[in-house]
């Protein structure tokens, strides 16, 4: 290798892939568990298998209201006339058999009376004013099949099956398939303690009166909204100066007791980008840049067992970085296992040259087009300083490493902010 390909080689900065793979080798997932109530669960990782105690539903049901009959009774070439001797409601066992030729009136949810193989939808059924009996068409009968409407013990979930794996990480659905086995508390591991801090002399909290070449912090609310909604328990670190000694003794002391420190600022390579310094001083680096963009700075590193995560300065450039590098890492750390992100092939409706080299991520909505074909469509700016576009944007637009240019109409990776835990 020449010299000058050995310093190209230092220099190539690495790849979205390439650096979670590293980071991901050095994060061990929680190990500590907790019992939480159901309704404090959502957002928070299962720590164990849950096996079910229970045949979900417990035992074979009606799926509509109606009529439970014997199929057998049915005639395929005239009305029958069934007698009704009976109604069997949802939470009421129905006590006795239901003989041949005979017809009990049924709720949905109740459960089947011994006898009875169908039911009927009482929509599809004539019923005598006084509901002595019922009658069933032929033309409804001949569109049935046996066993129709009802709900076997056990479809849904099966006692005996793991219904719900560790790992999972728990939405309102999951709780309430633990809450039909009758479970009040679940076993999920201990959230993960985020440190977060916005660095810089120019940052100020709302309600402050500016002064001059000041601006209002917002990253802060960016990033705590974001680790809240991953199931995160955040300590706000406020805001830190630009000041050598002030920031060493923040981490210092934030690393101590969390599992992650989450900076933003400072880690580019103007003079007062002094949070890489700190770092590197305190802890180690294992790299401090990406070949993506927005958001190249971003420090990777450790101060003793505390992951540190510095994010770049510019607001846009934050919340990509969290959203395509921090949070994979950030759910390993929780116990879960982190999915790439489902990218949907659209239309590009907008014209893009550029330099090869870096991922780069566009701040895009969806459109549909005149046959309901989905066109992505790009915000007026793309800086990586304008937070406006997040708020338009419904979805980024990817462009791989080796795109040089994009027309429109050509094929391009659309991510929904669904995809990446925004909605
Ligand atoms: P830095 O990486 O510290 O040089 O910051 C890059 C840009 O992001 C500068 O224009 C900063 O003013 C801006 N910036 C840094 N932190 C914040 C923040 N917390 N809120 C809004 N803008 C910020
Ligand atoms: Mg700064």
């Amino acid at each position: 290798m020449s010299p000058s390909d050995s310093s190209h080689a230092a220099e190539r900065l690495l790849t979205l892939q390439e650096a979670i793979a590293i980071a991901l080798q050095s994060i061990q997932p929680i190990t500590e568990i907790e019992s939480v109530p159901l309704l404090g669960a959502e957002g928070r990782v299962l720590a164990g298998d849950l096996l079910a105690r229970l045949d979900v539903p417990p035992g074979d049901n009606s799926a509509m209201d109606g009529f439970a009959v014997h199929w057998s009774d049915l005639s395929p070439d005239v009305t029958t006339r069934l007698p009704v001797i009976g109604q069997a409601l949802a939470g009421h066992r129905y006590a006795h058999p239901v003989p041949r030729g005979a017809a009990v009136r049924i709720t949905t949810g109740a459960l089947l009376p011994e006898g009875p193989d169908t039911v009927i939808m009482q929509e599809h059924c004539r019923i005598a004013p006084d509901e002595t009996w019922v009658e069933i068409e032929s033309r409804t009968t001949s569109r049935l099949r046996p066993g129709e409407n009802i709900r076997r013990r056990g479809e849904d979930v099966q006692a005996g099956t793991i219904f719900l794996n560790h790992g999972r990480r728990l939405r309102p659905q999951e709780i309430a398939l633990a809450a039909g086995q009758g479970l009040t508390h679940l076993q999920v591991i201990r959230q993960p303690r985020i440190a977060v801090a916005s660095t810089g002399d120019e940052l100020y909290e709302p309600g402050v009166e500016l002064p001059p070449g000041a601006i209002y912090e917002s990253n802060r609310y960016l990033l705590i909204g974001l680790l809240r909604r991953l199931g995160c328990a955040v300590t706000d670190l406020g805001i830190l100066r630009d000041n050598r000694d002030a920031l060493l003794s923040t981490l210092r002391c934030a690393a101590a007791d969390h599992d992650v420190l989450l900076t933003s600022g400072g880690v580019s390579v103007g003079t007062a980008d002094l949070v890489k310094e700190a770092i590197a001083e305190l802890g180690q680096i294992a790299f401090w840049r990406l070949a993506v963009k927005p958001g190249k700075p971003v420090t990777f590193g450790r101060i003793a067992d505390c992951l540190i995560l510095g994010l770049p300065g510019n607001p846009v450039s934050v919340m990509m970085s969290f959203l395509l590098f921090a949070r994979p890492l950030l759910l390993k750390r929780m116990g879960t296992e982190p999915a790439e992100p489902l990218r949907w092939r659209v239309a590009a409706d907008f014209a893009v040259r550029r330099k090869p080299g870096r991922r780069e991520w566009l701040r895009a909505q969806l459109q549909l087009d005149s046959e309901q074909r989905p066109l992505a469509g790009l915000y007026h700016t793309q800086s990586s300083g304008a937070l406006s576009s997040l708020t338009w944007a419904d979805g980024l637009v990817e462009l791989p490493e080796d795109c040089a240019s994009v027309a429109p109409g050509d094929a391009v990776d659309y991510l929904p902010f669904s995809a990446l835990g925004v909605e």
